[in-house]
């Protein structure tokens, strides 16, 4: 099982260490039986973002209109000092010192790295850096969300640039392969369980049909074992009706060229001729 420390499960979901530790406690969190300090399977890790994701996004279905209280909360314009107060107590924090001012729900929907990239967007502009690229590659370090081709990240990490558009197209591409593969290999292991179920059935006919035949047999040897004279009586019965007289003949009743009842039975044919050719 691939686990990660409580540290870096809070890392990836952006919640804190504490919240991280109370989410293991419930059960939320998977611990890896026998870890200290403690280590999270990474499954669960995933499916608690993808839990947090969704309930962010049921509480926020207009995605782009959060996004944008959100930017202005980062970069928004820090006010008008009233000229009463010292200038830096009233200003709002902006930039990155504006993200504890963000709600949970903006980290589970959005993500630390692409949060972050926000707070610093006019710094990155002016070094001219993309945000977007910057979140991206943040994202795939941290392994976290990254950045999607929607109006809601366009708000937080303004206009992507060609190399997030070649990205996402690369993106999707591998999701569509891999979807595809995926089907693909469900159509053959779905064909490969009919064929192995077609061939246990075939498997089982065969086998009722030789204890079908084995039950003949014996039942055949049993008869003409504890009555002979029944058996050789229909063996001279039947030698009569074709004409034979005595010559080739066995003590069971066998002609030369029928057999008796319980050797007919026995062979499943009364023709004794086959057996010579
Ligand atoms: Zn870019
Ligand atoms: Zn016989």
């Amino acid at each position: 099982m691939e686990s990660l420390s409580v540290a870096e499960a809070a890392r990836r979901l952006s919640i804190s260490d504490v919240a991280a530790y109370e989410a293991m406690r419930a059960g939320r969190l998977v611990r890896e039986s026998g870890s200290n300090p403690a280590r999270v399977s990474l499954a669960s890790v995933q499916r608690m973002a993808a839990q947090r994701r969704a309930e962010a996004a049921r509480r926020h279905p207009d995605a782009e209109g959060f996004a944008q209280g959100l930017d202005n909360l980062l970069n928004g314009p820090t006010g008008n000092a009233s000229g009463y107060l010292p200038v830096d107590y009233a200003r709002p924090p902006r930039g990155r010192n504006a993200l504890r001012l963000l709600p949970a729900d903006a980290f589970a929907l959005f993500g630390r790295d692409v949060l972050e990239a926000a707070a610093s967007r006019n710094q990155l502009r002016r070094d001219g850096v993309c945000a977007t690229c910057w979140a991206a590659t943040s994202a795939r370090v941290h392994e976290t969300h990254g950045p999607e081709d929607t109006p809601a990240y366009r708000a937080l990490l303004g206009e992507p640039c060609p190399a997030d558009r070649a990205r996402w197209t690369t993106e999707a591409e591998a999701t569509r392969r891999a979807m595809a593969a995926l089907r693909q290999t469900e159509t053959a292991s779905r064909q490969a369980a009919e064929r192995d179920r077609a061939r246990q059935e075939f498997s089982a006919a065969e086998a009722a049909v030789r204890a079908a035949v084995s039950r003949r047999t014996a039942a055949a040897r049993a008869y003409s074992a504890l009555d002979p004279s029944v058996a050789r009586q229909a063996g001279v019965q039947a030698r009569r009706r074709a004409g034979f007289t005595a010559s080739g003949d066995l003590p069971c009743g066998c002609s030369r060229d029928t057999y008796c009842a319980g050797h007919t039975a026995l062979f499943g044919t009364s023709d004794r001729r086959a057996a010579r050719r």
